[in-house]
């Protein structure tokens, strides 16, 4: 688990990473029974599995995501999506000079995601940095829709599963029941085929989504350990292909884009 920052200058100038991974999570209300780093905390543990590989460092955190729509509850913290995909390009455009041009966004929030891909693709188009975006929940999304009856989304029984196994400590399960009263079944609110779910306030009086209940953290174990899988095979499968596979057809369509 090698962490950037605790390498010397010496240390990276002669043994220079080949990958790293940039994790990046939110500070926001995750309902009564999860805490606001969540997303931070699951990213961070995820990139630090990843940078046990050989010529992987795991890079500091980007702790506060893309959160507005989470702003009624207390605690949370947010930037806009403009000054996130600034900063976390920023911070990719620095690896890459110094010559780290694989690069993987672990994230923990999806919020993030869009701000995410846009800085994945723009690094592409200008052959700079070969930054993909991986998602815990997306790399086990068939597992999750087996294994629970409702969708979720947020706080929900996936991601309480999920921090049952990483860190049960941090799930105050006697508030479960709490975070599930009044929850929806999923993310958002359709009215007639429009979204009106703009804040997550709209939806759930409880900041949570889905069953919270049916947390377990054996399931989340399972997922866990699904997961860091896949994230092991992403990894084997950058590190296997040159910068000049990577960036094929790379040509922006516009400069700016
Ligand atoms: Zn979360």
């Amino acid at each position: 688990m090698t962490a950037l920052a605790e390498l010397t200058t010496t240390e990276v100038e002669s043994s220079p990473p080949t990958l790293a991974i940039v994790p990046t999570g939110s500070t926001e209300q995750h309902g009564p029974a999860l805490p606001l780093g969540t997303d931070t905390i699951v990213a961070s543990h995820f990139a630090a599995l990843g940078a046990s590989h050989e010529g992987v460092v795991h890079t500091p955190p980007v702790p506060v995501g893309v959160s507005p729509h989470h702003r009624h509850f207390a605690g949370s913290l947010w930037v806009g999506e403009e000054t996130f995909k600034d900063y976390v390009e920023e911070v990719v455009r620095s690896l890459a000079a110094h010559g780290i041009e694989r690069v993987i966004l672990v994230n923990g929030h999806g919020g993030n995601v869009n701000a995410l891909a846009r800085v994945g693709r723009r690094l592409r188009g200008d052959s700079v940095a070969y930054a993909v975006n991986w998602n815990w929940w997306k790399a086990v999304e068939a597992e999750l829709d087996a294994r629970f009856e409702t969708a979720g989304g947020h706080a929900c029984h996936g991601e309480t599963s999920m921090l049952l196994a990483i860190d049960p400590e941090l799930v105050d399960e006697d508030r479960l029941d709490a975070a599930e009263t009044g929850a929806p079944p999923g993310w958002g609110k359709q009215v007639h085929g429009a979204e009106v779910g703009f804040d997550t306030i709209d939806f759930t009086p409880t900041g949570a989504v889905g069953e919270p209940t049916a947390a377990n953290a054996a399931i989340g174990q399972e997922l866990h350990d699904l997961a860091a899988e896949a994230l092991d095979d992403l990894i084997e499968w950058m590190l296997n292909r040159s910068t000049e596979e990577l960036y094929r057809h790379a040509e922006p369509l516009h400069p700016s884009e």
